[in-house]
């Protein structure tokens, strides 16, 4: 199994540094199914590929195989594993580039966070669903994708196609985000993950398809796939894509091969349910001017722009990718210069004082607070309450409380929460941040109502004194 990944950005050498892989050496690492070699075949300033080739133990694979892969005895030694590219290429991608994947560039920062000339190469690609599904999965990231079928025998044209594609991926892409990228879509191209599944999957689900994933027209495809159609767990992991502040359907059709145990739960997404609960309350309060705090990929931006009873919105975050993503989905290059008067982007860290916070009705921090670090609330408390000092503050948060209600979940609801508080712990956080700074709070419930447990988000709504 081999992968190519090459660039033409000057110097392309520094291909090397951004893998923290050096270009004069061939590395082996070692994988639970194999091995993987990692070697530069060139390396000069024009151009510099690397190339991943992954070398199966069909011995240790038989061994290491999870419930569902194929165990009857015939399959754990005759199957296309050794030769395919397959998830086993993602998750040995993902390994030798982990450091790449997280965004660290060291000595090549400015790089690393630039998008840059890629080329992905994979001679042999299983593709369940042919060269239309790669294009599918593959395109709306922004590469120009060429899939092109390999025949199931030269020889033999008339046998047809077999279910491999030769894939190259032309784009200009983060580093970072292509090898994530792989990480999550080669296994869903396979359609055949090759371990058992944990709870752990959906985390590295999230995680990898951060900035790309939840606002990916399939990522309720990808997602199954990924998964190995196992519904329990797209489902799971679809309802916190959609707690990422995208909306996704939560009514999933079980997957075939699943048994039906419960008919699937009809409701309004709980993303949807939260947005108009601030909505409502913002039109309560009969706010003209908001901004939202923590803003991600603008899901919520979106529906206050649809407001015209809004006359300036503007939307803060602290990661790049999430604005660039608000920007594409707001439109703002094809806004009007009304629109574009009306509504503001920028990056802002919420725990350094910024006066383009101030000034406004109302701030909204909408499933934001619990990714704040404690030891750093304190500072955002002073940023939002004590210096920009809107009229009202709006902030939702988990009730963690509800989470039992989450079938299956056993940590936190997403990878990148530092806590979730219960509704005693939300109301002396609000009590405390209102005593302090001058504000009156109020507590309410977001989403449908567990007799005990309360509802799935809280919403402390803060006035200034
Ligand atoms: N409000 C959005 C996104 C919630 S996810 C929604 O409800 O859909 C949390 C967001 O907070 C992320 O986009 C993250 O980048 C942002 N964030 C976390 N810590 C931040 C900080 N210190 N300053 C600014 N934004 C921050």
């Amino acid at each position: 199994m081999l992968l190519t990944l090459s660039t033409t950005h000057r110097p392309a050498s520094d291909l090397g540094y951004l893998l923290f892989k050096h270009p004069d050496r061939v590395q082996e690492f070692k994988q639970s199914f194999g091995k993987a070699t990692v070697f530069y075949p060139e390396a000069n300033d024009e151009r510099c590929t690397v190339a991943v080739l992954l070398e199966i133990d069909p011995v240790r694979l038989a061994r290491s195989a999870g419930k569902r892969s194929p165990d009857f005895s015939l399959a754990q030694y005759v199957n296309d594993r050794s030769y395919a590219a397959s998830s086993m290429l993602g998750v040995a991608v993902a390994n030798v580039f982990s450091t790449a994947r997280s965004g660290r560039g060291d000595s090549r920062q400015a790089v690393a966070d630039a998008a840059i000339p890629l080329e992905i190469t994979i001679p042999v690609l299983p593709c369940r669903g042919g060269p239309d599904i790669a294009r599918r999965i593959f395109g709306p990231l922004g590469w120009i994708v060429d899939a092109e079928p390999i025949p199931l025998d030269g020889r033999f044209p008339e046998w047809g196609e077999s279910r491999y594609v030769r894939l190259t991926l032309t784009g200009t892409l983060r580093l970072a985000d292509a090898l994530n990228q792989l990480h999550v879509l080669l296994p869903a191209m396979d359609e055949a993950k090759h371990y058992w599944q944990s709870d752990d999957e959906v985390d590295k689900l999230l995680r990898s398809g951060e900035g790309w994933l939840a606002t990916h027209p399939d990522r309720e495809l990808i997602t199954r796939r990924y998964l190995g159609h196992r519904s329990s767990l797209a489902g799971r992991a679809l309802e916190r894509l959609a707690e990422l502040g995208d909306d996704v359907v939560e009514d999933l059709e079980p997957a075939a091969d699943e048994e039906v145990t419960q008919p699937p739960e009809k409701r309004a997404s709980l993303n949807t349910q939260r947005h108009e609960a601030v909505l409502a309350a913002l039109s309560e309060l009969q706010v003209r001017t908001v901004i939202d705090l923590g803003c991600g990929p603008g899901a919520f931006l979106d529906k206050l722009v649809r407001e015209p009873s809004f006359t300036r919105i503007a939307g803060a975050d602290v990661s790049a990718r999430s604005l660039q993503i608000a920007a594409r989905r707001l439109r703002v290059d094809r806004m009007s210069e009304r629109q574009s008067e009306r509504l503001e982007l920028f990056q802002g860290a919420l725990t350094y004082e910024d006066s383009r916070f101030s000034g406004f009705d109302a701030a909204v921090l909408m499933e934001v607070v619990e990714h704040v670090d404690p030891p750093r609330l304190a500072a955002l408390e002073r940023v939002v309450f004590g210096a920009a000092r809107p009229g009202a503050v709006l902030v939702t948060t988990p009730n963690s409380e509800y989470n039992p209600n989450y079938e299956g979940l056993t940590g936190m609801r997403h990878p990148d929460h530092r806590f979730e508080w219960t509704r005693a712990e939300l109301q002396d956080w609000a009590a405390g941040v209102a005593a302090a700074y001058d504000y009156s709070v109020e507590l309410r419930g977001v989403g449908d109502v567990d007799p005990e447990r309360g509802t799935s988000t809280q919403m402390a709504v803060f006035l200034r004194g």
